[in-house]
């Protein structure tokens, strides 16, 4: 990988979900680093990430946000790639919640399940182990490919298509994937195709809510390796245009996922269309970004940054968070997750410890990434006899 800032492709005209030219709104962030969700071995190969400017636009017709100038062949999604979130205790147990209640609707009797982007497959074991369903699991990102020791899961190295499903499927799982996908309108289509060839299996999609972003004034969830943003109507109208029908939609995590689940409509057509979009999300967004940076910088300085501080997790949110924050940035990045710790962040080449590292005990004050891990990361931090100022966003 070179650091260099290569040009950027030719910006879109046309939305890559509905296909209309009409586009509003721009949020510009210049020299972003392609990937996130990386392990890196040392501080210079980390801060050597290859960069991108970002240029997110709104379509007019549908409400999606999406890169308009993303080069989607710079984000290397290999196994060095690793966004697990499940070594904190609540979201394993939001994990668990979602496999039981899919269990309950769709794989009552066990079945097949297919994940379209599987990642290490830690969903999809949860998900049959509790159903006692079989699985298939398609990611590049997967680290073993083949049959499971138990038999119950077979993993692919590879991207799924409609001709590698050779019998009926009673689920397809897709799960934080459309929001890293360049041609989103082609892919809702392409999941379309692998459930007729299972027989018009149900999809369940989880992806976040732009909403959620734009309420929070989240500048740390604006990132290169998500090329779109869905608000709750543009998902779903989005898998109405491809043929599907709605079975059930929600909000989870807090309000900053949503959670679509759908199935090929009789004919193609789908009977109640989604409500419109709202439009000016976008614009909402950018006019906010400035301020809520400074805000969470002079938060951390109220609370005595000026000693030392650290950001707890190591997941899309927190690297995004350091790489914000460059003006007195963390003495480290603290997270649950084994496989990053002693790696390195992208960008700005932090180093992630562990919660029982000597350090944090001496560290006065902590950022929250995530503030759902609040309570969990109290708790943990009081027994290690740490009392340090958690900040949460
Ligand atoms: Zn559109």
């Amino acid at each position: 990988m070179s650091s260099a800032t290569s040009p950027s492709p030719p910006a879109l005209t046309q939305c890559p979900g509905c296909g209309g030219s009409s586009l509003g709104g721009s949020l510009f962030l210049a020299a972003q680093p392609v990937i996130l969700n990386y392990r890196f071995g040392s501080a210079q190969e980390a801060q050597n990430v290859p960069r991108r400017d970002l240029h997110l636009r709104e379509c007019n017709s549908c409400g999606l946000v999406f890169n308009a100038i993303l080069d989607a062949a710079a984000i290397p999604y290999d196994e060095r790639y690793e966004n697990r979130q499940n070594f904190s205790a609540g979201f394993l147990g939001m994990l668990r919640d979602t496999a039981d209640s899919l269990t309950g609707k769709y794989l009552a009797g066990g079945g097949t399940v297919l994940e379209v982007g599987c990642g290490k497959g830690d969903f999809l074991q949860i998900l049959c182990r509790r159903a006692q369903a079989q699985g298939l699991g398609y990611d590049t990102s997967c680290e073993h490919p083949g049959p499971t020791e138990d038999g119950r899961i077979t993993f692919f190295q590879r991207y799924v298509t409609p001709e590698d499903v050779a019998g009926k499927l009673d689920l397809i799982i897709c799960r934080h994937v459309v929001e890293h996908v360049p041609q989103i309108g082609d892919f809702m289509r392409l999941l379309h195709g692998i459930s007729e060839a299972g027989g018009g299996a149900p999809v369940y999609i989880e992806t976040p809510a732009l909403e959620w972003i734009v309420e929070h004034q989240a500048f740390w969830d604006v990132f290169y390796e998500h090329c779109n943003y869905f608000p709750v109507n543009n998902l779903r109208r989005l898998a109405e245009l491809a043929g599907f029908e709605v079975l059930d939609h929600r909000l989870i995590f807090g309000g900053q996922y949503q959670a679509l689940e759908i199935r090929p409509a009789p004919g193609g057509k789908t009977a109640h269309p989604g409500q419109e979009p709202v439009p000016g999300q976008l614009e909402t967004l950018s006019g906010a970004l400035s301020a809520s940076r400074r805000e969470v910088t002079e938060k951390l300085a109220q609370a005595g940054a000026a000693g030392g501080w650290a950001i707890w997790g190591a997941g899309a949110k927190g690297v995004s968070l350091g790489n914000a924050l460059t003006d007195s940035p963390p003495a480290f990045v603290i997270d649950s997750n084994p496989s990053k710790q002693g790696m390195f962040l992208p960008g700005t080449g932090i180093r992630v410890i562990a919660p029982e590292s000597p350090e944090v005990k001496t560290i006065p004050v902590i950022l929250v990434a995530n503030s759902n891990y609040l309570p969990e990361i109290s708790a943990t931090l009081a027994s290690l006899g740490c009392q340090p100022k958690l900040l949460p966003l």
